[in-house]
């Protein structure tokens, strides 16, 4: 077979090229062992002010940094490794004060490969957990903040505790993040030179801070450097797992029944107009048929204020009220049951208008659907909607520099070089590795296979070689433990639940005669050394804190007892790890066998397999199968090869390129998303620091007017076909502005005097209330009402954007490559949601009543985080293709062809007119 040919070509370049990189570091080494010898001899404050010292210069050279991020990790990169050597050999020198453990050189090489922004591939044991601290410290002299991330709260803790006395005796600052924490105590973990915590709590903690009213509750201060632990598990296991903070829509869920009532005592007026030309109204709402708009009027805002019991519409504070008064008004004038949509099984689906085709799935956006559910007595779909996510993989990205630290990386190390910018890095292991990992056997049945396991286990135990075993589900693990209860077998049983009591529990799996079943996950990060944890026993029996004495005198005993243990299971072959299944990806078999054979201790591994097991049964090839027809199987007899074992990795090997391949697909539609939440989420926070505001709105506003003439006055159209009335009734509906009051008259205008007279307008109206307020109080109101605008289209959008995910699937059985259409049309309504955002900003800034009291914070929703299974798309299947939008999402106003320019089709598609239907040109992106 030609594949192992290049799997050894691979072999061996890859060798070289870790061992190249080794060598390369060795020099570097040498002049951090060298300084040794000085840095033992200064006295430990002595130690603190050398260190103290090398910070002062790093921050006089970090003083002024670009704005450009790659050309500020540079600078910032440049100034740290020329302190590198000295600062390694001080960490050491405070690990060996501080923790009694002398870093070994191989752990200064991880640390380097870590501080350059790469993978250190050290395997399970070799004391990952104190490689870290070398690049911590250096990298939190710049005072810009070093995250260290686990895989669990337990961990976290653990390792900022522990490695924390490094940092403290060095007088940095430590921080834990736990989930339970309050903003306070975050805020303060955050600002520490150091902060451990998960994966989760980093990930959420960005996303509430995105969602918050006020700076100084925001608890993160940038994503600078992170070192993820156990990288593997978080960067490709977890990778497109989304976090999701969810909010119910109760509380407007309430408001759009509540509003609904009152819609039918509201009058249908008209508009008329005088002998002189002058309009007025007359009712409670006109109603547009032709633009498909409708309005309340004076009468009628004043009506629906007495009747919700609301003071004032317009006031900031009833910004949601008046949206759903609006949206309950269009429900009951524009949309018609069994037209536009019908009712089913208690739900509101859309009817295509020109096909008549029910369009299940479907919902309108901005409100108008949960207005049509208020009006039918129907439930309101979209509680608990999405109000802000991430994938891991998509906040990782977002560091400056970003390493990482595992026992196994090296098999997705193309992974890691595609989607993160990552290099793996193998570091040799401290000691020789003496594990012997025994070649796979099988057996025809899964029942053959687990008595077999039973004996070994059985036999095992009667020798007294503690053994680990390894499941693929918990449901599994509890099958065998049934078994060896019923013979009689002390075991225990972990399933990657409880962290802490787990770590505690697999700490002892290297017990004489211990057996020990676990999920391949159970336990990670938690050292399992021979003849049992003393510590961790001792700590069982005594409690440290309240009797540190009796601890002490406990801990000696079973220290004592350790060694004669030690030398037991060192007699009976050290760890054994026994597989019962091979996992789809050869990394994860790796990690179990890992758990044995740590800082050159004895141990064996051997999988235990079967033809029935789900990898053998759906990947493993024809020839595998020939090859053991071949060796002959018969009950109970297995088969024992090498041959066999290297065609599962094969299979597995295959596998993971496909899963790698499914996992960058999906990553090309994460992107549409993260670009968009980038650019909404960074004008958010320039809004929040007073950076935009005042600007912004002008520019939307000017935006809008250009927009309007665009659309009602086209300049290829004579004056007399301009479409007046539509854009009187937009300039009074969006900025409360008359013709007469921009001096404006029909008779004499031309197309720019018009634009002229009406951005002129605009600005004195907008100065006017500037003035009436304050500019202070009017821009924090201005500001207020972005955010609070942003926030609802926001979440809009991002249900939208799931519904068309759904949908954009069946697609892919027409001619169109779903991913481009998906770029496309996401493209699409993050300018519809841009252009609505603005039209509604700029209607409250020019509308709100004004008084002196500023709105008072936004109330803070209860919301909920999970962390959701990561989706594929449905009916997705063929392979992305270039995409039609590159960089960050701007927005261009387009000119838009009659119609209410922010009004949805009437053909139902929840999509404006314009692009739908009404699209009179297709929409280049
Ligand atoms: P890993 O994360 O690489 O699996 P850990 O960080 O959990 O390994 O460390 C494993 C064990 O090795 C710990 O008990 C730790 O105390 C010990 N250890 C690590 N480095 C050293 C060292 N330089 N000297 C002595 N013991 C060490
Ligand atoms: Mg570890």
């Amino acid at each position: 077979m030609p594949t192992t040919v290049v799997d050894k070509v691979i072999e061996i370049f890859m060798g070289s090229k870790h061992e190249r990189e080794t060598k390369r570091l060795a020099p570097r080494i040498e002049a951090i062992n060298a300084l040794e010898p000085e840095l033992a001899a200064l006295s430990d404050e002595g130690l603190c002010e050398r260190l103290a010292r090398v910070r002062g210069e790093v921050q006089g050279g970090i003083a002024e940094l670009p704005e450009d991020a790659i050309e500020r990790r540079r600078q910032v990169q440049a100034v740290l490794d020329d302190k590198l050597v000295e600062v390694f050999a001080i960490v050491r020198e405070a690990s060996k004060r501080s923790l009694g453990m002398r870093h070994f050189d191989v752990q200064l090489i991880g640390g380097i490969v870590l501080h350059d922004g790469k993978i250190s591939e050290m395997k399970t044991g070799e004391g990952k957990t104190l490689v870290a601290t070398l690049p911590v410290v250096l990298n939190a002299l710049t005072g810009r903040g070093v995250h260290v991330v686990t895989v669990n709260d337990y961990l976290a803790r653990r390792d900022a505790e522990w490695m924390g006395q490094i940092y403290r005796f060095l007088g940095l600052s430590v921080g834990c993040i736990q989930n339970q924490m309050g903003d306070a105590e975050r805020q303060e973990a955050y600002r520490a030179d150091i902060t451990y915590g998960t994966n989760n709590e980093f990930g959420f903690d960005y996303l509430r801070d995105n969602m918050k009213f006020d700076v100084s509750t925001m608890v993160q201060r940038g994503h600078i450097y992170a070192i993820v632990d156990e990288v593997d598990s978080i960067l490709i296991d977890e990778a497109r797992t989304p976090l999701i903070i969810s909010g119910p829509s109760e509380i407007s869920v309430g408001l759009y029944y509540q509003v609904d009532h009152i819609i039918p005592k509201l009058v249908k007026g008209e508009e008329i107009r005088d002998s002189y030309g002058n309009k007025s109204t007359t009712g409670d709402f006109i109603v547009d048929e032709k633009s498909h708009a409708a309005a309340l009027t004076e009468e009628g805002v004043a009506k629906a204020e007495k009747l919700l019991a609301v003071p004032n519409l317009y006031d900031p504070t009833n910004i949601e009220t008046l949206h759903a008064v609006q949206q309950a008004l269009r429900a009951h004038t524009l949309y018609q049951k069994d037209h536009h949509y019908i009712v089913k099984e208690g739900q509101v689906i859309i009817v295509d208008e020109f096909t008549g085709r029910l369009m299940p799935g479907r919902r309108w956006s901005d409100g108008l659907h949960q207005a049509v559910e208020a009006k039918e007595g129907v439930k309101i779909e979209a509680e608990n909607q999405t109000l802000a996510t991430i994938t891991l993989q998509n906040y990782f990205r977002m560091y400056e520099k970003l390493a990482g630290m595992t026992g196994t990386a090296e098999t997705e190390a193309d992974e890691f070089a595609h989607i993160y910018g990552l290099d793996v890095v193998v570091i040799p292991t401290n000691q020789p590795m003496i594990r012997a990992d025994n070649s796979d056997i099988i057996y025809r049945t899964e029942k053959e296979k687990w008595k077999a396991v039973v004996e070994e286990i059985v036999e095992l135990h009667e020798k007294g070689q503690p053994v680990l075993v390894g499941t693929v589900s918990i449901e599994k693990s509890e099958k065998l433990a049934e078994i060896l209860k019923r013979r009689n077998i002390p075991h225990v049983v972990l399933n990657a639940k409880y962290h802490e009591r787990e770590a505690a529990i697999i700490a002892q799996a290297g017990r004489f005669r211990a057996v020990t079943i676990a999920t391949n996950m159970a336990g990670r990060g938690t050292d399992i050394i021979l003849g049992g944890n003393p510590e961790g026993l001792a700590k069982a029996e005594t409690d440290p804190i309240k009797d540190a004495e009796g601890y002490q005198n406990t801990l000696n005993k079973f220290r004592a007892r350790h060694q004669e243990e030690r030398k037991e299971v060192l007699g009976a072959g050290g760890l054994h790890i026994l597989g019962t299944e091979r996992h789809e990806a050869r990394r994860i078999d790796n990690q179990l066998r890992g758990r044995s054979g740590r800082q050159g201790d004895p141990g064996s591994s051997r999988f235990v397999l079967s033809l029935e097991d789900d990898l053998m049964r759906i990947f493993a090839s024809d020839r595998l199968r020939e090859l053991m027809k071949r060796l002959g199987m018969e009950e109970d007899v297995p088969i024992e090869s090498g041959m066999v074992s290297k065609s599962i990795e094969r299979a597995q090997k295959q596998v993971e390129g496909r899963n790698f391949e499914a996992r960058k697909h999906l990553l090309q539609y994460d992107d549409v998303m993260n670009k968009q939440r980038e650019a909404v989420y960074r004008l958010r926070r320039d809004v929040l620091d007073g950076k935009e505001g005042r600007a912004w709105l002008l520019r939307a506003a000017h935006a809008i007017v250009a927009s309007l003439i665009d659309s009602y006055c086209p300049a290829d159209k004579h004056p007399d076909q301009w479409e007046r009335e539509d854009l009187e009734r937009e300039l009074k509906d969006l900025f409360d502005l008359t013709l007469a009051q921009a001096d404006v008259s029909w008779e004499t205008v031309n197309r720019p005097r018009l634009e002229e007279a009406l951005l002129v307008a605009v600005d004195q109206r907008f100065e006017e209330r500037e003035r009436l307020l304050g500019a202070e109080s009017f821009g924090q109101l201005i500001r207020y009402i972005i955010l609070s605008v942003l926030d609802a289209q926001w979440k809009d959008h991002l249900l939208a954007l799931d519904h068309l995910k759904e949908g954009i699937g069946m697609r892919a059985y027409g001619q169109r490559d779903p991913l481009v259409e998906y770029k496309r049309e996401s493209f699409d309504l993050y300018q519809e949601m841009m252009e609505r955002i603005e039209d509604q900003v700029v209607q409250y800034v020019y509308r709100v009543q004004l008084k002196e009291a500023v709105p008072e914070r936004r109330r803070q929703v209860s919301t909920r985080e999970v962390k959701a299974e990561a989706t594929g798309l449905q009916g997705e299947r063929r392979e992305a293709q270039q995409s039609p939008t590159t960089g960050p999402p701007t927005t261009i106003r387009r000119s838009t062809p009659k119609v209410g320019r922010n009004d949805p089709c009437p053909c139902g598609s929840g999509k404006k007119y314009k692009k739908c239907h009404g699209a009179m040109e297709s929409t280049g992106a």
